[in-house]
């Protein structure tokens, strides 16, 4: 079987001096590729100097919401012409999104409606951080035609899984599948359709259940994986190959493109 890791911070300190080490153990577990988000303009040459896509690593660029108050007018320009030059190994627009959790919803909403435009004008993946703010996250996809896009990982109701799906978006399922007290999520994720599940690490964030915290890698993909295929009972090998599929409908990309060229490892 083979997996990709649709979500994954590989350019955070916490993989400095072992990202060759980490791929390659990725890429021992089936693990054979990932993209990389960007959440801030200071760190976006960082990421896109990372990606290498012989080797399965691709990355987007944009304005997390945490990040909002150091950014100008500027960056969005800037945002749209280095997308708009096709860098090779750039899929998409991200991480960008709401979090009602953390700083105020009007301060980020225009960075948010601006990348989903972007994304909607130049056809490319949009990577969505949604934090109770499903609602306001779904009025901004339909406002400015949100395409292809990742609300990655997902928690909440089936409703609003279901209220996502219509807009086209699909679903990052990560550790927190893991987690047995996650049940909302785990039934949620349990009962969508299965051409609209992406796995993502979200790495070095949300560890899957035993590892701690801050050390979540790639390389912990096939047990999200394990875990989801428990929850739907589906055949692995069917379904494995059947989220390799969707990750490279959402990255606009064949499977065979998205994984890692032997003769480049
Ligand atoms: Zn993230």
């Amino acid at each position: 079987m083979r997996f990709f890791d649709a979500h994954c911070h590989f350019d955070f300190p916490r993989f400095d001096g072992v990202r060759e080490q980490v791929l390659a153990q990725a890429s021992e577990v089936g693990v054979k590729g990932l993209v990389i988000p960007a959440v801030r303009q200071a760190d976006w040459q960082r990421v896109a100097g990372l990606s290498d896509p012989g080797k399965g690593v691709w990355y987007c660029l944009g304005i997390h919401p945490w990040f909002v108050a150091e950014h100008t007018a500027q960056d969005i320009d800037d945002l749209e012409k280095m997308l708009g030059s096709q860098p090779p190994g750039c899929v998409g627009v991200g991480e960008c999104g709401l979090d009602g959790l953390r700083g105020e919803l009007s301060a980020q909403l225009p960075w948010f409606s601006a990348q989903v435009a972007i994304a909607a004008k130049l056809n490319l993946a949009l990577v969505v951080h949604s934090v109770k703010t499903h609602d306001q996250v779904a009025a901004v996809l339909r406002a400015e035609g949100g395409g292809r896009t990742l609300i990655h990982g997902f928690s909440g109701s089936y409703q609003q899984a279901c209220k996502f799906i219509e807009l086209g978006c699909y679903i990052g399922v990560g550790g927190v599948v893991t987690h047995g007290r996650a049940k909302k999520t785990r039934d949620v994720i349990s009962r969508l359709p299965v051409d609209v599940l992406v796995l993502e690490t979200d790495a070095p964030d949300m560890a899957p259940v035993g590892v701690a915290k801050g050390q979540n890698s790639p390389v912990h993909i096939p047990e999200i994986f394990a875990e989801l295929a428990a929850l739907r009972g589906e055949n692995k090998e069917w379904l494995a190959e059947a989220l390799m599929e969707n990750a490279g409908r959402l990255y606009g990309l064949a499977p065979d493109e998205l994984v890692a060229h032997p003769a480049s490892l």
